[in-house]
């Protein structure tokens, strides 16, 4: 499954930014790990999800690995877990309302790169 399709190369560049082009779970750089790759916290499936909520960077996380290895495998195998930080989310749920759980700590995301801590 192709997991980075939905994004413009432009909102990954903004994604990859505000991670300091670090995995945003683990902190580890992208320059010493390949195969990174942007997780959508919303997922498109069953045909594909396009509403703009989900095309903005606060959908998306940088993490180190696939969806078989890495801190994007850690998600794909703990799914419960990864909801309960905001690293999945329905489909009725507002990325940039939800605060998820990175290493920089509990912060809500927004659509241009930005973020805060949440309280
Ligand atoms: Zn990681």
């Amino acid at each position: 499954m192709s997991t980075t399709s939905r994004f413009s190369e432009e909102t990954r560049a903004v994604i990859l930014a505000r991670a300091g082009y670090c995995c945003e779970l683990c902190g580890r750089s992208s320059r010493i790990w390949s195969g990174w790759s942007v997780h959508h916290r919303r997922p498109a499936r069953m045909g594909g999800d396009r509403r703009p909520e989900t095309r903005g960077a606060a959908n998306g996380v940088l993490l180190c690995g696939s969806g078989v290895d890495g801190c994007h495998g850690w998600i794909e195998s703990h799914p419960a877990e990864a909801r309960g930080k905001g690293l999945i989310l329905r489909r009725d749920e507002i990325p940039a309302e939800v605060v998820v759980e990175l290493k920089r700590g509990a912060v809500l995301l927004d659509d241009r790169g930005g973020f805060e801590l949440a309280a």
